[in-house]
Formats: C-alpha cells, structure tokens, sequence
C-alpha cells in the first residue's frame, strides 16, 4: 500500500502541474473567499459561477459586507446560475459568523459545521484551502477515484456521508502541499476519471489502478 500511495502521490503531481485549473476562487484564497465559492459552487459548476463569482466578490469582500447584503440585490448577482435560496443561505452564515466569532470565520471545524449550511466538504474545504490545514476533501469525484483505483468501498447510500471513505481520505494525504493536492483529486476526477467514460487511454495511473487492471485492461487484452 505504500508503495501504491507513493505512486499516486507521484503521478497526480506530474499529471497536476500541465493540467490544474486555474479558477478565480483558486487564486491564493482567503477563507471568506473559499466560503463564499464552495456555497456557490454547490449542486452547480464551475463554468457557471466563473461568470458571477468575481462580481460577487466586488461588490461584497469581506464577510461584514455579506452580512448586510440586500437579498434581493444578490439575487440579481447570483440569477444567472439559478439557485436563488443561496443568497439566503450566505447572509444568514454571514450574519452568524459576525454575530458568534466577531466576524472571523472559524478555522475549527465543529464551529464550522455548527453553522446551518456548512456540511463536512465545505467546512474541510475552508480549512485545506482557506487555512492550508491538513484535511481531505472528499465529492463523488474523488470517492470515485479512490474506489477505482484503490477498490475502496462503502456500504452507504451517500457514500460521502460514510466515515470509512473520509478515513481512507485522510490516509491518503501527503505530508505537505494538500492544497495542490486536494485541487489535483477535484480536477482530475472532473478531466480524466470521469464518472462515464473515463479517460484512461490518457490517463497516468493505468499501472496502479485497480478497475483498469481488472476490467479496462483485461478488456483490451481479450480483444487483442
Ligand atoms: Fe480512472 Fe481509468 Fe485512470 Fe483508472 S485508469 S484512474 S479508471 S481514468
């Protein structure tokens, strides 16, 4: 297993440096600016909220600002990706935070998650990205990947609820740089181990995958 992670660690990191993302939000963020692009990225994508993101940041940069946003005028920012009861949700966990933490957001993840709308993705999301701390980021892409490549398996009907695959998560950090390595797992779950068709005729982790090995891979040999 070791000598598995290793590999993997390798190959995302090569693979990380042609192909990594270059998004607004992505851009040495600070926590609110996480906040504000996880909330929005939510049940949407990221071709979308590039398109309202930076307005948004404009017109409300910091979370005190947020805090005393009209509703109806962040609806008008937000209209173009739909989900209108996000603006909602932002101003009540900006109003929270100012109220409880002085307006800091919390860099401990039970006081984010005791904050109604912050759930475990984006209150790790805000400490790996926002606070560079040491946590997995795990979505349907990345329990995806780990479960080709690693045969991981979970019992749940929401896996991403399932404390088994955020261990596994956990285990599979490396001992520095998560940031780049959690945008590395999100991006190369959305490139190449797609959840239909993955590509894996371009993909640099054929020699430790599992599902490649045993199905991808057998395929190709019976046929030739
Ligand atoms: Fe995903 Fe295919 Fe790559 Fe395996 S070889 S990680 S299934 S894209």
């Amino acid at each position: 297993m070791y000598e598995k992670k290793r590999k993997f660690h390798k190959n995302l990191r090569e693979w990380s440096k042609k192909n990594l993302k270059n998004y607004p939000w992505r851009n040495n963020p600070t926590e609110y600016e996480v906040l504000v692009s996880e909330i929005l990225l939510q049940q949407t994508n990221s071709k979308k909220i590039k398109q309202v993101y930076p307005i948004f940041i404009k017109k409300y940069s910091s979370i005190q600002e947020l805090s005393k946003a009209d509703e109806n005028e962040l609806n008008r920012i937000i209209e173009k990706i739909g989900l209108m009861y996000k603006s909602k949700r932002l101003i009540n966990i900006s109003n929270k935070i100012v109220d409880r933490f002085d307006g800091n957001i919390p860099s401990i993840k039970e006081k984010l998650i005791g904050l109604k709308g912050i759930g475990q993705y984006i209150s790790n999301a805000i400490l790996c990205f926002g606070y560079n701390k040491r946590v997995p980021i795990v979505d349907t892409n990345i329990i995806r990947i780990y479960r080709r490549i690693f045969d991981v398996k979970s019992n749940k009907n929401r896996p991403r609820t399932d404390e088994k695959i955020w261990k596994f998560a956990e285990k599979m950090l490396p001992e520095n740089n998560y940031r780049d390595f959690n945008y590395a797992l999100l991006d190369f779950g959305n490139k190449i181990c797609k959840a239909n068709n993955p590509k894996c005729n371009r993909c640099p982790m054929t020699d430790i995958c599992y599902y490649y090995g045993s199905v991808v891979g057998k395929n190709e040999s019976e046929i030739n």
